[in-house]
């Protein structure tokens, strides 16, 4: 990373989150600190501080999936194999879902798109809307690719107060329509639109633009961080996820500052997923809805099914350092889990 871009990420971070948790995780990733992690002494101090943590901590940011639609086909995403019927959520049942999360936890971020498109749901905006009048001080999250926002969508999400919003763009011009399927100067016109018109407004939302490195699109890597930040906030590329192991092709080497070990995930304690048709599910990398504990548009409520027996015992099981749940045994996330306990 050069000077340039490692300055306007830090102010990205310094506008997201404030100092305390950038400069944490600055230490505990890129400082001679990250050596520590796995020590023995680091362990025991981990432990003691998790368990503790682990009695104070409440849910801190919700993800609702108003669809599993997705109009991509990412070469390094399972959606194309995924068996979950696709669906959209009702306004009214969406309605349901937060309106019974924000009335029993103090959630501060929430994210309007899970694994799918979000602006494949033709009621997407309206559902911003909700949320930016019942509850303002929600700060609201979208992933979108990008390819069906049009001027017209772009003109109506500009009126919503949204805090973040992130564009995946998986490469530039053909590797971008190798990549993904789609096409990069729709895509390209789309984003620039918004982003221009947003940082005319006098509250725009921070943006960002991610591209997820393969061997298909890494050559161009470098060109595509030049050209995206001279119009976004943040631009990003990494390595992909594996799906909590079901996607081994295409997952590139991922650049881990120390060995692998498995940690209690944070998420369990932090994040609350709730799927396309209402499925209280254990996180976003259960994408077909494995491992889930009931249903809030059945009418079950998030705070009883957070303190169900098979919650907690999955809970339990992490504190153990058992990861024998089916999503979390195999899951990439495991050597962030650590750290994360340390931001909060
Ligand atoms: S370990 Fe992975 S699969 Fe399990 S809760 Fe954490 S992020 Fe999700």
């Amino acid at each position: 990373m050069n000077i340039k871009n490692f300055i306007q990420e830090t102010r990205y971070y310094l506008k997201l989150e404030g100092f305390a948790r950038p400069f944490k995780k600055f230490l505990l990733y890129q400082s001679p600190l990250s050596r520590i992690v796995n020590s023995r002494l680091y362990g025991a101090i981990y432990l003691k501080r998790i368990k503790k943590e682990a009695e104070r901590i409440t849910p801190k940011i919700l993800q609702i999936e108003t669809t599993n639609a997705c109009n991509a086909k990412c070469l390094m995403c399972p959606h194309k194999t995924m068996k979950r019927k696709i669906s959209v959520m009702g306004l009214e049942n969406f309605k349901k879902i937060l309106d019974n999360v924000m009335k029993n936890y103090d959630i501060k971020r929430l994210t309007i798109n899970g694994f799918g498109e979000p602006f494949t749901d033709k009621g997407v905006i309206e559902k911003i809307k909700y949320v930016n009048k019942k509850y303002p001080k929600l700060k609201v999250d979208i992933y979108s690719n990008a390819a069906l926002l049009t001027k017209k969508r772009a003109d109506e999400l500009l009126k919503t107060n949204l805090g973040r919003v992130t564009f995946s763009i998986n490469g530039i011009e053909e590797d971008y329509n190798k990549v993904m399927g789609l096409d990069y100067e729709n895509t390209k016109r789309n984003v620039l639109y918004f982003l221009k018109n947003n940082k005319e407004k006098r509250k725009p939302a921070l943006t960002n633009i991610s591209m997820m490195i393969l061997k298909e699109n890494e050559e161009k890597a470098q060109n595509f961080v030049n050209f995206w930040r001279k119009y976004s906030d943040s631009v990003r590329a990494y390595f992909p996820s594996d799906w909590a192991g079901t996607l081994k092709e295409y997952v590139g080497e991922q650049n881990i500052p120390y060995g692998r070990r498995q940690w209690t995930c944070s998420a369990l304690w932090t994040h609350i997923v709730i799927h396309s048709k209402g499925e209280f599910v254990v996180c976003c990398r259960d994408y077909e809805s494995r491992v889930k504990f009931g249903n809030l548009i059945k009418g079950d409520d998030i705070k009883k099914l957070r303190e169900s027996k098979a919650f907690k015992e999955l809970q339990k099981q992490h504190l153990n350092f058992d990861f024998s749940s089916p999503v979390c045994k195999n899951c990439d996330h495991a050597y962030d889990s650590s750290i994360e306990w340390w931001l909060w």
